[in-house]
């Protein structure tokens, strides 16, 4: 779909930042065409890793305490939060105290995904699945490769990495980096 992005997307994003004292960029709107995501390492009150996905001109985001893991037995907190402008996938810094999110951000991995997800055969937009409330898809990134799945439960989101040939057991990558 060509376009701008939904101006209503980023209400919430806006809302929380003074873009005249954080560094974080207040978004332009335009589509990479590639589908890119990201994750982001957030030192701020509590260290997190922000995982974002390019859906309709935004990042969709979610807050992973304990990152991302290359086990498929290993179920991941994500909490779901704003969707960020693309342009944040490309930010790094500092974010000043007393701003939404003070602290530290710097790029974990980033690169390119592909939806997998499906129903009865026929494949269903990373919009929808997100809406139903399950999606699966492959990460070309420099530490995340394979598939991975974000599912939606009473608790919150669960990300988990799928069965597959890019799937390591026993190897957690935040915690591994030590
Ligand atoms: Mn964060």
């Amino acid at each position: 779909m060509p376009g701008k992005e939904d101006p209503d997307l980023l209400k919430t994003y806006r809302e929380k930042r003074d873009f005249s004292l954080t560094p974080e960029p207040a978004g332009g709107g335009t589509r990479s065409g590639k589908g890119i995501f990201v994750v982001q390492k957030h030192l701020s009150r509590r260290l997190h890793y922000d995982l974002r996905l390019e859906v309709d001109g935004v990042l969709k985001s979610w807050a992973v305490p304990k990152g991302p893991s290359a086990d498929p037995r290993d179920k991941r907190l994500a909490v779901q939060t704003e969707d960020h402008p693309l342009e944040y996938a490309g930010f790094s810094g500092s974010i000043p105290q007393g701003q939404y999110g003070a602290g530290t951000v710097e790029i974990w991995d980033a690169g390119t995904y592909r939806n997998m997800t499906q129903k009865d055969g026929q494949e269903v937009s990373m919009a929808d699945a997100l809406e139903k409330g399950h999606a699966s898809f492959w990460l070309e990134g420099r530490r995340l490769q394979g598939g991975y799945a974000l599912t939606r439960t009473q608790r919150g989101w669960i990300l988990v990495k799928m069965r597959d040939g890019m799937a390591r057991q026993g190897i957690d990558l935040p915690a591994d980096e030590g």
